[in-house]
């Protein structure tokens, strides 16, 4: 770990840049000075703040656990702790917890916990058919879940704000009804988003152009004014995906292609643990890029696009679920392709395996611009990632220069390279809860305000 001053000038923040043993960056945080100058007030909150959050983190991470043990992990003083511990009970975002930790010096450890049960957050989830909306506290508990059809009224976002607001309103009142107090609202949507705060840029699948869908619920819902957020499904699904995965490996996962389909295709990279965003936000939208030159043509003018040549309609085409698709919603026919692809259904497995040869093509073209740790495959694909039959060295001849480049410089990847999403459809709602939660603990102060 090496710091650095980050303003030569003022000399209040440092930079912590940490390096892998292997070389590469693994994170840069930016954090005030932990001694500040006395007399500064603005700085003394500050670090006052961060302390705050160190503490609840820590705990966070590390529940059941000791005031000492929070101690010696943060190493901040003993006497801090018994000031921001008790501070944090009083805001309902630790509690006494009952676990047993055995004692210290014959005294009995009394042991702490997060707590976050009177603060809640909902999640509103936009898809191609459905409105979800969830509410959890702060620990992640689902309170309530609703979901409703839209019906897809193309081009027409009022209708679709029109469900969501109802199911907003309802959420609302349930929370006040059971003392919960609401702090933030994360809106989830299967398109790109751009500007700040996002809009939507375009929808193919709803027949949007830009729509500000968050000003459109807050005329309706004025509690949500300054309160709601706006993700994009795959960014979020890849943080939720990338924490399973290294929880799973016991290591972390830095970086991480992510692409998934169900209504159309998406996707999102982590590049040495940061979120690829590019200028505008919309740095990675792989439905769209070309696959084959002069190919099927596609909603968005050009040719041959990942999403025409391989996305949902031309693989219900192929599997016979056309009709299916057209009568009762892409969803629907996505979920019978399948069912069947399930049930050995050949049309359905050759459907897959067509789109396979193009993942397969679209994977070798991704680790040659990114270089991740492997590629998460979420959506349907992740309920049929054996029908694909990819292969792990991603169908080189071994006699592959790329191949045989990989195979000597195969030190952080993960085995095997291509994976399922852990996580299936519910992987952007339980990212953007979990965004929206490590938002609002990062400013522990603030709450319930
Ligand atoms: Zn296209």
């Amino acid at each position: 770990v090496v710091a650095l001053p980050y303003h030569a000038a003022a000399e209040r923040d440092l930079v912590v840049v940490a390096f892998a043993r292997r070389g590469g960056t693994l994170g840069i945080v930016r954090m005030p000075r932990l001694a500040p100058e006395a007399d500064s007030a603005a700085d003394s909150s500050s670090v006052r703040g961060h302390n705050v959050a160190l503490v609840l983190e820590d705990v966070r991470t590390h529940e059941p656990t000791s005031r000492a043990a929070v101690a010696a992990r943060t190493g901040l003083a003993r006497a801090s702790l018994t000031t921001i511990v008790p501070e944090l009970i009083a805001a309902g975002l630790l509690r006494d917890s009952s676990a047993a930790l055995g004692s210290r010096g014959g005294r009995p450890v009394s042991p702490i916990e997060f707590d976050g049960s009177g603060f809640g957050v909902i999640a509103v989830e936009v898809t191609v058919s459905d409105i979800a909306v969830e509410s959890v506290d702060l620990a992640g508990r689902t309170l309530r879940a609703d979901s409703r059809a839209h019906g897809r009224p193309l081009a027409d976002p009022e209708s679709i704000v029109a469900v969501a607001t109802r199911l907003i309103r309802r959420h609302l009142d349930f929370l006040a009804n059971t003392s919960v107090h609401f702090e933030l609202a994360v809106i989830v949507m299967p398109a790109p988003l751009i500007g700040s705060p996002p809009i939507v840029m375009a929808s193919s699948d709803l027949g949007w152009r830009t729509v500000d869908l968050v000003g459109l619920i807050v005329a309706e819902v004025p509690e949500l004014e300054g309160r709601a957020l706006l993700v994009n499904d795959a960014n979020v699904a890849v943080i939720a995906e990338s924490r399973a995965l290294a929880a799973d490996l016991g290591a972390p996962a830095t970086d991480l292609v992510y692409l998934k389909s169900l209504t159309g295709i998406g996707g999102a990279v982590i590049s040495g643990g940061r979120l690829i965003g590019g200028a505008n936000g919309v740095g990675f939208e792989p439905g769209h890029v070309l696959v084959r030159p002069g190919g099927r043509s596609c909603v968005c003018g050009r040719n041959g696009c990942f999403f025409a040549e391989a996305g949902p309609e031309a693989v219900l085409e192929t599997a016979g679920l056309g009709e299916l698709a057209a009568s009762a919603g892409v969803a629907v026919a996505v979920s019978e392709l399948v069912n069947r692809a399930h049930a050995g259904d050949p049309k359905a497995l050759q459907a897959l395996r067509n789109v396979g040869e193009i993942l397969q093509a679209v994977i070798v073209d991704l680790r040659l611009m990114f270089d991740p740790q492997c590629v998460v495959l979420g959506g349907y694909w992740a309920d049929v990632f054996d029908d694909f039959r990819i292969r792990d060295d991603l169908g080189l001849a071994d006699s592959h220069t790329l191949k045989v480049a990989w195979s000597e410089i195969d030190a952080g990847r993960i085995s095997p390279f291509v994976v399922p999403g852990r996580l299936g459809a519910r992987a952007a709602r339980a990212g953007a809860i979990r965004f929206a939660i490590d938002m609002l603990l990062a400013e522990p102060l603030s709450f319930g305000r």
